[in-house]
């Protein structure tokens, strides 16, 4: 049975050419960075490469790029960087209630060190009203930190409007862009960021390796002391291939984003379509329109996430019951919560993301199993008895 792997949003595969660009610099070029002999200059020149092509696919500058380990580390930088290096400014951090537990949890710990956090609601679409924001800040406010994509309902967020108030305001903006980088196409000079992260394993690139841009000018307390890498903003020998597969899936990003988000968002109102018709009482979670091109996420009542998502990997289709982050564990996802679901509606959704390698035969097959799979498991439910 061949594996149908719809769960791109939780990692993609390493695109081939990417692994091909990455070969060379475990064994062969492996020399640090940081030395002065040809081996390590021509892993430094690799580096600055890939800073190249990551720069140039969000409109940044190279210096402004700090390679990370991730979307996590460079959610956590942002965040108490600039809490650090602006405490004494002020204490006030403004988020939303829907970001990733990157965000969510460096804020909560910011909390335990005297920094104030206004965690910001959603509308039934999962959108932050900039009016909010704007209401939210006060003399106090350092930064204001944004998610431009959800990870889990998919909705965009109007990060131009919220930073147009932040510039007036004279607070920095950070935007969580970890769902986004070249898969949508932005400038960060457009949309007015002042910090930004990305993570390269949703991006057909490597694990373990991201990058934070910051805006020239921007000031920030390193997160990682140590050595003076990336000039002094982020300590630790460069995880080399990881950089260069990172730099590598950008370009390739580059080159394919427009054309490739155009395919994908054919299938993917297809599958929404397909299964607001083929199945009754499902509601689409997220905005209609203003979402990401691969994502779906549906709640389809009396009929368990885990229990369909199990029952889909039996038939070898891979989807995920809400944030794999938080998959494993009983909760209901705080996502789909903000926006307004009820716990019991929030434990029967799916996300299904789709990629680069979906195709219409894959969304077919998902169309014509999951019906069959809702009839069984709601046949088995209680909730469906006394409903339906
Ligand atoms: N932010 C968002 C929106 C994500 O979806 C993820 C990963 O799921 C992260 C941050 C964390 O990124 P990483 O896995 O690279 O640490």
């Amino acid at each position: 049975m061949d594996r149908i792997y719809l769960d791109y949003a939780a990692t993609t595969p390493t695109h081939p050419d990417v692994v091909k660009a990455m070969l060379p610099y475990f064994s062969g070029t492996f020399g640090n960075p940081s030395s002065i002999y040809a081996c390590g200059q021509e892993a430094k020149e690799a580096i600055e490469e890939a800073r190249s092509r990551a720069a140039l696919l969000i409109g940044a500058r190279d210096e402004e790029i700090v390679f990370t380990s991730g979307g996590t580390e460079a959610d956590n930088t942002a965040l108490k960087g600039v809490a650090y290096a602006r405490k004494d400014r002020g204490n006030h951090i403004i988020t939303s209630s829907i970001e990733h537990h990157a965000i969510l949890e460096t804020c909560h710990f910011l909390e335990t060190q005297g920094f104030e956090v206004t965690f910001l609601s959603v509308d039934g679409h999962g959108m932050v009203d900039p009016d909010d924001v704007s209401r939210a800040i006060t003399g106090k406010t350092i930064i204001v930190s944004i998610m431009h994509a959800n990870n889990e309902a998919g909705t965009i967020q109007p990060i131009a409007e919220i930073a147009k108030i932040t510039c007036e305001a004279g607070v920095y903006l950070h935007t969580d862009a970890v769902q986004t980088v070249g898969h949508v196409p932005f400038n960060v000079d457009k949309l007015g960021i002042d910090l930004l992260s990305m993570s390269a394993h949703k991006l057909y690139g490597p694990k373990g390796v991201g990058f934070l841009y910051v805006r020239k000018g921007t000031r920030l307390v390193p997160f990682m002391h140590g050595g003076e890498q990336e000039s002094g903003r982020r300590a630790s020998t460069h995880n080399v291939p990881g950089i260069v597969g990172l730099g590598k899936a950008a370009q390739i990003a580059q080159q394919e984003m427009v054309e490739e988000a155009e395919r994908v968002t054919r299938l993917r109102n297809k599958l929404i379509k397909g299964m607001l018709e083929n199945i009754d009482h499902v509601q689409l979670n997220g905005h209609p329109q203003v979402r990401l091109p691969n994502n779906v996420n549906l709640s389809i009542s009396y009929a368990e996430g885990e229990a369909m998502c199990l029952n889909l990997d039996r038939e070898g289709i891979c989807c995920s019951t809400g944030s794999a982050c938080s998959s494993g564990t009983t909760e209901p996802s705080h996502v789909l919560l903000a926006l307004g679901l009820d716990p019991l509606q929030a434990h029967s959704s799916l996300r299904f993301s789709l990629g680069k390698w979906t195709t219409e035969e894959e969304i077919d097959r998902v169309l014509d199993v999951l019906p069959r799979i809702v009839t069984k498991l709601r046949a088995m439910s209680p909730l469906q008895k006394s409903h339906g």
